[in-house]
């Protein structure tokens, strides 16, 4: 099954896409943590995104797409993947298309998870990250059970250079204005399932659960 988990930052895509993956498992494909790694090795890839995303601007679609086409390629995404954070403009919507259809496959659902701005701001702003597995915690929503430590791989938590207030109203806006007009694409490609974001992370996991079926 090839699923995009569509929503604005926050929205909780990178906390459900494990639980997805964990259920069919297959893996998770995010731009955001690729991007990052990147920035970590310093590789020129991460020189590249540094400056967009440190001012929580989209990193150029040419450089995405390409990110997306490669690893798409890899033996692990043939069941089926989890993408988390693309596409994120019509651009890359219809790459994405194209690409795949080149594949004789497709995408067969996707999964718009809806949450207002202004929960979407407390939750960024109390996101913690697992600096080697990347695992999303919150410092009041979902804390880890020892402060600082990840439950999951026992790394550090840390928060994202990005997620301060000023950062996160600009990448909202670029959601708003970029991102959130492929709701309608996806609904003319007659694949969208719009699903309620808000409420416990167990409670917006049944929702997609729901719709994965059995
Ligand atoms: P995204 O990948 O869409 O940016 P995350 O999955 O990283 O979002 O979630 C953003 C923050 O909100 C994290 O701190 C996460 O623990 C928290 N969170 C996710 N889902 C919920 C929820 N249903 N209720 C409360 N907090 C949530
Ligand atoms: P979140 O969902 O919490 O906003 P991500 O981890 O998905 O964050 O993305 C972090 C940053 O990486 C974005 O603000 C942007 O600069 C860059 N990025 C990630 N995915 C894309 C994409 N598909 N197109 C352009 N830039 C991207
Ligand atoms: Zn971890």
């Amino acid at each position: 099954m090839n699923l995009i988990l569509l929503g604005p930052p926050g929205a909780g895509k990178g906390t459900q896409a494990h639980w997805i993956c964990e259920k069919l498992g297959i893996p998770q494909v995010s731009t955001g943590d690729i991007l990052r790694a990147a920035r970590k090795d310093q590789t020129e890839l991460g020189k590249q995104a540094e400056t967009y995303m440190v001012a929580g601007k989209l990193v150029p679609d040419e450089v995405v797409i390409g990110i997306v086409q490669e690893r798409l390629k890899e033996t692990d995404c043939l069941e089926g993947y989890v993408l988390d954070g693309f596409p994120r403009t019509a651009n890359q919507a219809l790459a994405l298309k194209e690409t795949l259809a080149a594949n004789n496959t497709q995408i067969n659902a996707v999964i718009s998870i809806n949450v207002p701005d202004d929960l979407l701001v407390t939750r960024l702003c109390g996101r913690r990250v697992c600096s080697q597995c990347g695992a999303s915690f919150h410092i009041s929503f979902s804390p880890s059970k020892t402060e600082g430590v990840c439950d999951q791989c026992s790394g550090s938590l840390m928060q994202r250079k990005d997620d301060t207030e000023e950062t996160i109203r600009e990448r909202l806006n670029v959601y708003h204005e970029q991102t959130k007009p492929l709701i309608n694409f996806y609904k003319g490609e007659n694949v969208l399932q719009s699903i309620d974001g808000t409420g416990e992370i167990s409670d917006v996991w049944s929702r997609i659960n729901n719709i994965l079926g059995k």
